[in-house]
């Protein structure tokens, strides 16, 4: 940061909006974190940028909803956005740099080289919004190349976005630490998300089903991968009856590493994961489910 005294936070942080404003607001800025973002920020969000701001001299914080992870049906124009309110809370937490982007200014002209996510990007939520993480990697290599970050953070509750990252990362050698942050959730379970705010409270009591499911899936964890199965698949059968219904896209028990499902005999971190919809909200979440046995 070329004014050390913004790195406090005190009068708010610096919104830059193109590359070369970023660029100068990056001169001099130590060792740089990057939290990715598509804003509509909540504490989960928080929770990343504290540990960026533990980590970095400069803490930026990237806001940009990127329409290249979004299929031609789902709610890249219903996405909340709220740019003064993200800014506001990102100085709360001392941060130093909001780059918020428009969408011609990441993407001028149509993007024709793209970064392919591989077998792992096709599960999951990759068979359910195709094309998805390449659009996710495609435009995370490209917010590290324009803010050229020592750390990035990245949170657990993408289990299969932190897994590819990461993985991204090392396949293609790029200098970049790559920080989890574990899931935040609310009081009652519910994973916080910024499409929470689509819920009504119908709605949000069935969503409590999702974490309530894995929750009875890890409690089963000493009798194997079926017994967690099992005992997730139980739960979503009941809110499948709830009014209004989760209506289950996957429950999937899989291994961290591909996540391609986990063999009835795996040994180790198993990640339990789970999408659905309530009401017109699509829901995802997951758990590290430890097998020992
Ligand atoms: P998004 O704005 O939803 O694209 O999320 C930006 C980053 O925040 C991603 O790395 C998410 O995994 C992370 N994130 C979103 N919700 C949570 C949560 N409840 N707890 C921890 N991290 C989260």
């Amino acid at each position: 940061m070329t004014d050390p005294a913004r790195r406090d936070g005190a009068d708010g942080p610096l919104v830059v909006r193109t590359p070369e404003e970023l660029r100068r607001a990056l001169a001099d800025a130590g060792r740089v974190g990057l939290v990715p973002t598509m804003g509509a920020l909540h504490g989960g969000h928080r929770s990343l940028m504290r540990l960026a701001r533990e980590r970095a001299d400069t803490v930026v914080v990237s806001v940009f909803v990127n329409p290249l992870q979004f299929g031609p049906e789902e709610d890249l124009d219903q996405y909340p956005r709220d740019l003064p309110g993200d800014t506001r809370l990102c100085g709360e937490e001392g941060v130093d740099v909001v780059f918020a982007p428009e969408t011609a200014t990441m993407y001028p002209r149509p993007q024709m080289v793209t970064v392919d996510a591989g077998a792992m990007g096709e599960r999951l939520e990759g068979a359910s919004r195709p094309g998805h993480f390449t659009g996710v990697l495609t435009v995370v290599t490209k917010l590290f190349q324009l803010v050229r970050p020592d750390l990035a953070v990245f949170g657990a509750k993408d289990a299969q976005q932190i897994a590819l990252v990461r993985r991204m990362v090392d396949d293609l050698d790029l200098p970049v630490e790559i920080v989890g942050a574990p899931t935040l959730r609310e009081p009652d379970g519910l994973a916080s998300s910024s499409r929470n705010v689509y819920l009504s409270e119908a709605d949000r009591a069935s969503a409590l089903f999702l974490s309530r499911a894995l929750r009875a899936g890890a409690d089963a964890a000493t009798g194997g991968t079926v017994a967690v199965r099992e005992a997730a698949r139980a739960v979503l059968d009941e809110a499948a009856r709830a009014t209004p219904p989760v209506e289950l896209d996957y429950l999937a028990l899989v291994d961290p590493a591909t996540f391609a499902d986990a063999a009835d005999d795996h040994r180790g971190d198993a990640v339990l994961a789970v999408a659905a919809r309530v009401g017109r909200t699509r829901l995802i979440d997951n758990v590290t489910v430890p097998l020992r046995t």
